[in-house]
């Protein structure tokens, strides 16, 4: 517990307080812009020198030397740089600021079948299923930027999700508003989390989440896409087991 604040006691005072704290926000908004700015440019700077050195790596593993304890060293070398490239990508993604094109009606029934199809090769033995009573079903936006929300979230129900379940996507048409629903049956998000989890590198379990891989960006940079689409996101218990990722785009 500090000192008493002192009230102001004059207009002038007010005048000069006024002033310092205009002088303050406008400083705190130059190093945030600076940060943000360095963000971008380092992730950018690194992306060359690490796709060389997957490149190199990739040659080096198809040449006569290596052996099998080689192979086990290179193989977790190259785990590690596909980490570091996720990584890279999201923290620009995050620090960038998004391209301002025109929005457009989007239909999300292909988009989200193309999304859940590039997906399904790295899903196991779950599945991702479709469920769209309107397969007319369109939100105002730009494609790419959605694209990218739905990849996010959709690799993250099969990622905390356990062999064997299912993702189901679901969208419904409202008077007023589409909803987007991702539910899947994996280990659920903990109710003093569910806010969290949207800022960046948060993570529910750090030492699990390192073991599944991921950069604990995908959902930042969901949510900073649906504010350019004026959309929310929340997420949902989906009971009794999973969560379900909730968005809705109002009209
Ligand atoms: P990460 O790269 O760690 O997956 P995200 O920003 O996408 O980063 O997610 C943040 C955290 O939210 C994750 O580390 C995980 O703890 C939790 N999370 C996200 N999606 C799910 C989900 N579908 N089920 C359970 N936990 C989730």
């Amino acid at each position: 517990l500090g000192e008493p604040i002192e009230l102001p006691q004059s207009a002038d005072e007010i005048r000069q307080l006024t002033v310092s704290f205009n002088q303050m926000m406008a400083d705190l908004r130059r190093s945030f812009l600076l940060q943000k700015e360095f963000s971008a440019n380092a992730a950018h700077e690194l992306r060359t020198p690490l796709a060389v050195m997957r490149a190199k790596l990739d040659v080096f593993s198809l040449s006569e030397q290596v052996d099998h304890g080689t192979q086990e060293m290179v193989d977790s070398i190259s785990q590690q740089l596909e980490r570091l490239s996720v990584l890279i990508e999201d923290l620009l993604w995050f620090s960038k600021d998004l391209p301002l094109e025109e929005m457009t009606p989007v239909p999300l029934y292909p988009l989200l079948c193309d999304v859940a199809e590039e997906l399904s090769s790295v899903a196991d033995e779950k599945t991702i299923e479709i469920q769209i009573e309107q397969t007319d079903c369109y939100v105002l936006g730009q494609d790419r930027l959605l694209e990218r929300v739905f990849y996010n979230l959709l690799e993250n129900a099969v990622k905390y999700s356990p062999a064997g379940k299912q993702v189901r996507i679901s969208t419904q048409k409202e008077q007023d508003c589409v909803r987007v629903q991702v539910a899947d049956q994996g280990e659920g998000i903990p109710e003093e989390c569910r806010s969290a989890i949207f800022e960046p590198f948060f993570r529910v379990d750090k030492s699990r989440s390192r073991a599944v891989g991921g950069s604990g960006l995908g959902l930042a940079v969901c949510k900073k896409i649906l504010e350019r689409h004026h959309a929310q996101i929340t997420v949902l218990p989906n009971q009794p087991n999973g969560s379900i990722f909730e968005i809705i785009f109002r009209s």
